[in-house]
């Protein structure tokens, strides 16, 4: 499919070909820095012009995440902004500073991670600006000549690409992008990003409050950022049968555990684990679906794996029809034997 963004609406124009300016909402967790605000600044340094980032926070991590953040690949400057009220931010607290920073400088894109917050955070701001933000997206590519940016950004459950023009009438173009399409930006080597403060805009009169933040802990590796997974399905009949047939095969492989909806809504795994449409998307090296019928809703999820193993009795799941590497067998006789050989 095909999309024009007509919204020829904003105040603000350019001189057609002026060379981009990207700000990128980097995300952090306790003072580092999130894989997927990596990867919205590979996105960003796609455009081909000059890369900023925004980093807010509390004076507890702020100074730390600027310093990771200067010798990122890429990087031109590091705008941070430190108050109590950015400790654990929300949208509307973090909207008045990103209006004011557009306000008052040539940026032309605003990036982030299609993550919980910047999905909240980027819409508020564009829908304030009266622009659109293009969600989610796979590739960027910007023409300097006619000041366009072409995205590409999956829909129907992954079943189609839409490719989506931001043309030049839309002066600043919102996007978020999805992590497993683009490669982590690396440290380098000498690298040394001008660092500035921000003033914060204190917002006095928010209609919502951060109550608390649970995450859900786990020696294991983080599913989304982990380079191999093994997934579960309705198969594996109750979460002690799930624990006790999958987790040794994880544990052998150091891979993150995932798991189907179907294993998630039958109560066998958290649905911190759910890999689909509604879940998470995961691109590892490795990805093994087991007892996992291929549900397109699950191949939404996880599809652009790099080498995908999958085992089900049933020779006609429609699991095969992704797996590099299929076995028609019973999962529970394979899965142990499986372990036994890796311990080898
Ligand atoms: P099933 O479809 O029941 O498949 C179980 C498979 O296990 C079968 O293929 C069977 O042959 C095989 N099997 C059984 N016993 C064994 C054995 N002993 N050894 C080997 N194989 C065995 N699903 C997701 O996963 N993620 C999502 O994010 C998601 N989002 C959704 C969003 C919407 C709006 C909707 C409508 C659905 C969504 N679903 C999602 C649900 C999806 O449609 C499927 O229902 C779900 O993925 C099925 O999970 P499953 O493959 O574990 O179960």
């Amino acid at each position: 499919t095909s999309t024009r963004l007509y919204r020829p609406v904003c105040a603000r124009t350019y001189a057609t070909g002026a060379p981009p300016h990207a700000l990128v909402f980097l995300e952090h967790r306790k003072g580092t820095i999130e894989s997927g605000s990596l990867s919205a600044l590979t996105a960003a340094q796609q455009l081909g012009g000059q890369v900023s980032a925004l980093v807010i926070g509390s004076s507890e991590h702020v100074g730390g995440v600027v310093e990771q953040a200067k010798k990122l690949k890429g990087l031109t400057s590091v705008l941070h902004s430190t108050s109590p009220q950015y400790a654990e931010p929300l949208p509307e607290i973090v909207t008045p500073l990103l209006k004011k920073l557009l306000s008052d400088s040539s940026f032309t894109h605003v990036v982030s991670a299609t993550s919980s917050f910047g999905k909240s955070l980027l819409p508020r701001v564009s829908a304030n600006l009266d622009v659109p933000t293009v969600s989610d997206v796979t590739s960027v590519e910007h023409d300097a000549s006619n000041d366009s940016t072409i995205f590409t950004r999956p829909v129907y459950a992954g079943n189609a690409i839409s490719t989506v023009s931001a043309p030049s009438s839309i002066p600043i173009k919102f996007f978020t992008v999805r992590g497993t399409a683009f490669a982590a930006a690396p440290t380098e080597e000498g690298s040394n990003a001008e660092a500035k403060a921000v003033e914060p805009v204190q917002v006095d009169d928010c209609p919502t409050e951060h109550i608390k933040t649970t995450i859900a802990k786990s020696d294991r590796p983080d599913l989304s950022v982990a380079s191999r997974v093994v997934s579960g399905g309705r198969a594996l009949k109750d979460a002690k049968t799930f624990e006790s047939t999958l987790y040794p095969l994880a544990d052998v492989l150091g891979a993150a555990v995932g798991a189907s909806r179907a294993a998630v809504d039958s109560g066998y795994a958290d649905n911190s684990l759910q890999v689909g449409q509604t879940g998470k998307v995961v691109a590892p090296e490795l990805y093994m679906a087991l007892g996992i019928s291929g549900a397109i809703q699950h191949l939404a999820g996880m599809k652009d794996s790099k080498l995908i193993v999958a085992v089900n009795k049933d020779p006609d799941a429609p699991i095969f029809q992704v797996a590099d590497v299929g076995l028609v067998a019973d999962l529970f006789e394979v899965v142990p034997q499986l372990v036994e050989q890796l311990k080898k």
